[in-house]
This record gives structure tokens, sequence and C-alpha cells, in this order.
């Protein structure tokens, strides 16, 4: 019987722009997503019914873990699937602004699409993701992208070079409905430049891809949280140029252009704090191609 082992990249937003609250409840967004090297390891076996393993004690097992709704979506339209054991090695942390959850759910999708040889191509995965959550369509097709809507409208862009990013965790989660629910759009003094930006991804303007990072969501979350302003303060103290919350937080990261600069700030970090701390990279799309290993 074959199995799936798939790499659940998580990402980051290089951009996060609010417009405005739409008739449906949710906002409309504009972000540039970026997927990062820092990934849960999914193993998917056949099995009857879904069940669901995992090496993290917080993370529900049952039909609440947006990996088993992946998994239910593909059971329902293809009946001759009995059911399938899924594993989920949790690296990525949990409600850190990471898109943990929805990654996990992408790669559920991708890796029974390869096993069970259901040749979906990836406008109807992305289709699937879309129902299971606003990050989901991304999560399935990385790497640089643009991503409006609610987050599930999503275009290819140039791709970003290779940065490197050093995360710093507080050590709480952040709930991503309460930080959109306490945003004062009157409040945003300033918005991101997207077209700006998207200009320098063509063109691989690395000093502008680390200057001009921003994400609005900052101005809800550091008033729910000033904890994670006072982190971002700290990191900047600490000599980064290049800081930004992702998502909904409370992760901040930094981002540098070499490695040898992001390890020694990551060391920095460690010695004055007991966050959790990271060290990735930006990915390709030749990477994230090779995310599935059948055996
Ligand atoms: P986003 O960046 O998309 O807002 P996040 O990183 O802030 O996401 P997640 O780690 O995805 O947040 O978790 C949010 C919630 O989703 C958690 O409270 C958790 O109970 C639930 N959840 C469901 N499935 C998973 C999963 N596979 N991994 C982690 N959390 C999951």
């Amino acid at each position: 019987m074959k199995k799936a082992v798939v790499k659940a990249y998580a990402k980051i937003n290089l951009i996060l722009d609010v417009l405005g609250k739409r008739p449906d409840g949710y906002h409309e967004v504009e972000m540039i997503m970026q997927a990062i090297s820092l990934y849960d390891r999914i193993t998917i076996k056949p099995g009857n019914g879904i069940s669901i393993t995992t090496n993290h004690p917080l993370i529900p097992l049952d039909e609440r873990n947006l990996a088993y709704q992946a998994a239910e979506v593909l059971i329902k339209e293809y009946p001759d699937i009995p059911g399938v054991e899924i594993n989920i090695e949790k690296n990525i942390p949990m409600e850190a602004g990471l898109a943990g959850g929805s990654t996990d759910a992408a790669a559920v999708l991708i890796g029974m699409n390869a096993m069970f040889s259901l040749k979906m191509d990836n406008i109807e995965l992305l289709e699937r993701g879309a129902q299971l959550g606003s990050d989901v369509p991304f999560c399935i097709l990385g790497a640089t992208a643009l991503a409006k809507g609610r987050g599930e409208i999503i275009e290819e862009v140039a791709q970003c070079p290779k940065l490197w990013v050093v995360l710093v965790k507080p050590n709480f989660g952040v709930k991503t409905k309460e930080v959109y629910q306490n945003l004062m759009l009157s409040s945003i003094s300033s918005h991101p430049d997207l077209a700006g930006y998207l200009d320098a991804l063509q063109v691989g303007d690395v000093p502008y891809l680390l200057n001009k990072i921003a994400n609005v969501l900052e101005y809800s979350t550091f008033k729910l949280y000033p904890q994670v302003k006072e982190l971002k303060e700290a990191l900047k103290a600490l000599g980064a140029k290049s800081l930004l919350m992702s998502g909904s937080g409370p992760t901040i990261y930094a981002l540098f252009a070499s490695q040898e600069a992001a390890d020694t700030f990551a060391s920095d970090v460690r010695k004055g704090c007991t966050y959790q701390v990271w060290v990735a990279h930006t990915l390709n799309k030749e990477i994230l191609n090779e995310r599935v290993e059948i055996s």
C-alpha cells in the first residue's frame, strides 16, 4: 500500500493590507504571502475512516483539525477511498500567524491527490482548499503569491529571491478572529505600497524587499497585546532593520539577505530572551514542487 509524506511549509506575510469590511463579515485583504522552510511533516497512509496522530499535545484529533476536514472533503467526493491515517509531526507553532493549520490541510489535499491518483489539477485543488479556510489556497500554490478577497483568491507573482528569516514567537497564541474584530480601519494611518512591492519582486530589488514589508494588523494586535509591540522594539534595539509581525501575530520575523546575518541575529536573540526562535529561508517554486514523496 502506498503512503505519502508531505512537507507542509509555513508562511509569512511580506505585505498584509486590509481594505475594508465586506457584507459577509469578512475583511477584504491584499497580501503578499511567502512560503518558508519551517515545516510540519504530514504522513498519510490508507486506513478505515479518518484518524489523526501527532507529537503535539494541544492539536485537536477530530473534525476540528483542518487536516481531518481536508481528508473528509476528498473522501466524500471519492467514495472508493475507505479512509486515511494521518500523522502530523508538528514543528510550526500554533496560533502564531504562520498558517500552521492551513498548511496541514493543504498537505493532506496534495498528498491524497498524489497517493490515490485522483488527478486533480491545481484549480481543482484550490477550490477544495478555499472551502477549508482562507489561507489554504496559498498553502497549496506557494511559494510567493498575491492573495485577495478574504485571502482565498490567489495569483502567482514574481518569486522572491532567497532571503533569510528569523522568527521569534512569544509564549502565547493569538486568535486571528479576535485581531480582525479589534481592527479599527480608521486607525490605519499608512497602507503598504503593494504595487511598489510587486515591482521590487519583479526586478529582485533586495534592499526594497527588506525595507518595505508592512502589515496593518500590527495596529490591532499591538493594542491587544502590547508585549508583541515591545518584542518588535526589543528586536529593533538588537540591530534588526527589517522587522514585521506575520499574519495576525504574535510571531515577529526579521529578514536578512544572508544566512550569516540571520544566524548571528538569532543567537543574539536567544541570549536575551526565553521566546522560541527559528531560522528559516524563503522558498521557491522548485522546492514547493518537490514537497510530496510517495513510497
Ligand atoms: P493563520 O496564520 O492562518 O491565522 P495561525 O498560525 O495563527 O494561522 P493555526 O496554528 O493554524 O493558527 O491554529 C489556529 C487554530 O486552528 C488552533 O487553535 C487549532 O486548535 C486549530 N487547528 C486545527 N487544525 C490544526 C492543525 N492541523 N494544526 C494546528 N492547529 C490546528
